[in-house]
């Protein structure tokens, strides 16, 4: 039995929800802050607190725009379904919003998950972001996603599969990574095996599920 690991934004769906709020709502601090992150002058959790502090609007407007525009990478819902009737654990870790992960999920058919991910709340004054994982990571000294799968890690087989910088740390962990885009490149450069993918029936085809 394995513990598969997936990122929800730009891994499960096809593009970034919290990019396309930010950038909608808050273009040009997007890429001022998208900038400080890459250049390491702020860490994620301050990158995400920043760029949401100046989305201002309805919660459930916001929420519901989000979800709207969100598609689902194709052969999701049918390759949770398959791992779990392997006998395998699947779980979504985000650095993005249960508030947006969970509708998207319930809608695209996909079997119940557990889902580790932060929360936000939109208001007029701007959104108000709650962190619920990430302590400080041993291996990059940033909050990460690393921690996470450390503590659901059981002994068996660790699968990760991602696309991003959140990804990074979290990946060099477990035991064997699918990846795609920024992740993908990262890994690369660091001499890392990874299998590339576009959609969920590849991956499932390559875990024989
Ligand atoms: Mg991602
Ligand atoms: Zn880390």
């Amino acid at each position: 039995m394995a513990l598969i690991v997936v990122d929800f934004d730009g891994t499960i769906t096809e593009s970034d929800s919290l990019v396309e709020i930010v950038q909608t709502h808050a273009p040009q601090l997007f890429d001022e802050l998208e900038g400080d992150l890459d250049a390491g002058r702020i860490t994620l959790h301050q990158c995400i607190e920043r760029e949401f502090a100046a989305v201002r609007g309805d919660h459930d407007t916001i929420v519901s725009e989000a979800v709207g525009r969100v598609r689902v990478r194709a052969g999701f819902a049918e390759f949770v379904a398959a791992a779990q009737a392997a006998g395998h654990r699947v779980v979504v870790v985000s650095s993005g919003f249960e508030a947006i992960i969970r509708p998207v999920l319930l809608r695209d058919g996909v079997p119940e998950v557990e889902v580790f991910a932060h929360e936000v709340r939109f208001s007029a004054e701007g959104g108000a972001v709650e962190f619920r994982h990430g302590d400080q990571c041993d291996a990059c000294g940033q909050e990460c996603k690393r921690s996470v799968v450390a503590a659901l890690r059981d002994g068996g087989e660790v699968v990760y599969v991602g696309d991003g910088y959140s990804d990074r740390c979290a990946a060099l962990a477990a035991d064997r990574v699918f990846a795609r885009r920024e992740l993908a490149r990262d890994l690369a450069a660091e001499g890392v095996a990874y299998e590339p993918f576009d959609d969920f029936v590849s991956v499932r085809a390559a875990l024989g599920l």
